[in-house]
C-alpha cells in the first residue's frame, strides 16, 4: 500500500481529480495528514465517507508504533519499521523551550565513518520522502510539537538527495507541516558534488558538514567513504554554499577523539582550513560506540582545545550530546533493538 506522505500536493490533487473530487479536498486531506496526528482516514470528518474509504483502500497514513523505544530526561529514541522494509532510528531531543527531531535518511550508511554506529552493516537502501516524513510524524505523535529538524540520524543525506529535498519541501509547505526552513539543517560527511548542487538548487535550510579532522590523512582514515574528495575541494564547496546563500555560515561538526584529533596542532590546522569560510565549529566529544576503538578526550583536553580554538579566532562551541544514556547521541544510532 502506498504511503500518503509520499505524494506531493499536486500528485494528491491529481488522484483526487481522477476520482471526481473538487480541488479543495487536497487542502483538506493535507491538513489532516500533516497538521493533525490522525491514525486513520476515518478521522478526517469533513470528507465524505466514500472518499475516506477509497483513500483507505489506496494509502497508508498515521504515525508508526515504534518496535522499540527508549527515553531519558532529554531524549526519546524510536526504532521504526519502515513500510518499504528495514528499520531506522529517529530521536526527539528536548531542548530548552522547543523539541528538535533527528531523522534518518537511509537504512544504514555506506560512508563507513570509524566513529559511527550507523554504518555497521553498510547501507541497505534509501528512504522515500514519505518514510522520512513518517519519522517526524511518529515523533510528533509521542512528543507534541516539533520545531527543529536535523538530518543527523542514520545515513548520508546527500546519498539520498532527491528524497531529502522532497521531504523538506513538505515540512516547510504551509499546506503541510509549515516548519520554518531556518529550523532545519541537513548534515553531510562531505559529498562535494552534492554540496555544490545543494548550494544552487537546494531548499533554503542550513548545512552541516562532519569534518572528522583538518588533516587529510586522518580524515581519510576516519571517513573512508568521502576520501575521494580532498579538504581543498570540500572547503571550495562550502565556500560556494555560503556565497550562494548570502554569507550564511556552515556548521562543522568535529567529533573529538582522544589522541587522534585533539592536539594543539589540530587546532592550528582547523584555523587555517576555516580562516576564509563563514563557519560555526561544533566540538562533539566522542560518544562511545560498542566495537569502536576510540575514546573521548578528558575534560581538561577538551577545555584546552576549545580555548585554543577561540584564541585562533574560530567561532566555536562544545556540544554535549543529548540522549547519551540511551545511545541516542550523535554517531550512536543503529538498527538494533538492543540499544
Ligand atoms: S557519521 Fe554520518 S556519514 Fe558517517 S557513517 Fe555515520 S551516518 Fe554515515
Amino acid at each position: 500500500m502506498e504511503l500518503l506522505y509520499d505524494l506531493s500536493f499536486n500528485q494528491l490533487k491529481r488522484w483526487l481529480d481522477e476520482h471526481g473530487e473538487p480541488g479543495y479536498r487536497t487542502e483538506q486531506v493535507f491538513e489532516w495528514a500533516y497538521q493533525h496526528t490522525v491514525r486513520s482516514f476515518d478521522e478526517m470528518t469533513n470528507l465524505p465517507k466514500d472518499l475516506r474509504q477509497r483513500l483507505a483502500e489506496q494509502f497508508a497514513i498515521g504515525p508508526l508504533e515504534p518496535i522499540a523505544e527508549q527515553t531519558d530526561v532529554d531524549a526519546h529514541k524510536m526504532l521504526l519499521a519502515m513500510p518499504g522494509g528495514g528499520e531506522v532510528e529517529c530521536v526527539a531531543m528536548r531542548m530548552e523551550g522547543y523539541t528538535s527531531a533527528c531523522l534518518s535518511s537511509q537504512v544504514g550508511c555506506a560512508v563507513g565513518c570509524c566513529f559511527c554506529a550507523s554504518t555497521v552493516g553498510g547501507c541497505d537502501r534509501n528512504l522515500t520522502a514519505g518514510e522520512i516524513l513518517l519519522q517526524l510524524i511518529s515523533l510528533r505523535a509521542a512528543e507534541g510539537r516539533i520545531r527543529n529538524v536535523v538530518f543527523m540520524g542514520m545515513g548520508e543525506a546527500f546519498h539520498n538527495y532527491e528524497a531529502v529535498c522532497e521531504s523538506i519541501q513538505r515540512m516547510t509547505d504551509n499546506r503541510a507541516m509549515g516548519l520554518s526552513p531556518r529550523h532545519i539543517a541537513v548534515s553531510t560527511a562531505g559529498v562535494v558534488p552534492m554540496i555544490h548542487r545543494f548550494a544552487t538548487d537546494g531548499p533554503p535550510v542550513a548545512l552541516a558538514v562532519s569534518l572528522g579532522s583538518a588533516n587529510q590523512e586522518t580524515r581519510d582514515m576516519l571517513m573512508p567513504g568521502v576520501a575521494r574528495w580532498d579538504l581543498g575541494d570540500l572547503m571550495a564547496a562550502c565556500y560556494a554554499f555560503s556565497e550562494a546563500r548570502g554569507g550564511e555560515p556552515v556548521t562543522f561538526a568535529y567529533v573529538m577523539l582522544a589522541g587522534i584529533n585533539d592536539q594543539y596542532h589540530d587546532v592550528d590546522r582547523l584555523a587555517r582550513l576555516l580562516a576564509a569560510q563563514p563557519h560555526h565549529l561544533n566540538l562533539i566529544p566522542y560518544n562511545e560506540v560498542p566495537g569502536c576503538p576510540y575514546e573521548a578526550p578528558d575534560e581538561q583536553t577538551i577545555a584546552r582545545f576549545y580555548d585554543r580554538c577561540r584564541e585562533a579566532g574560530l567561532n566555536v562551541s562544545v556540544r554535549r550530546s543529548r540522549g547519551q544514556s540511551i545511545e541516542a547521541a550523535c554517531g550512536q544510532l543503529r538498527r538494533s533493538r538492543s540499544t
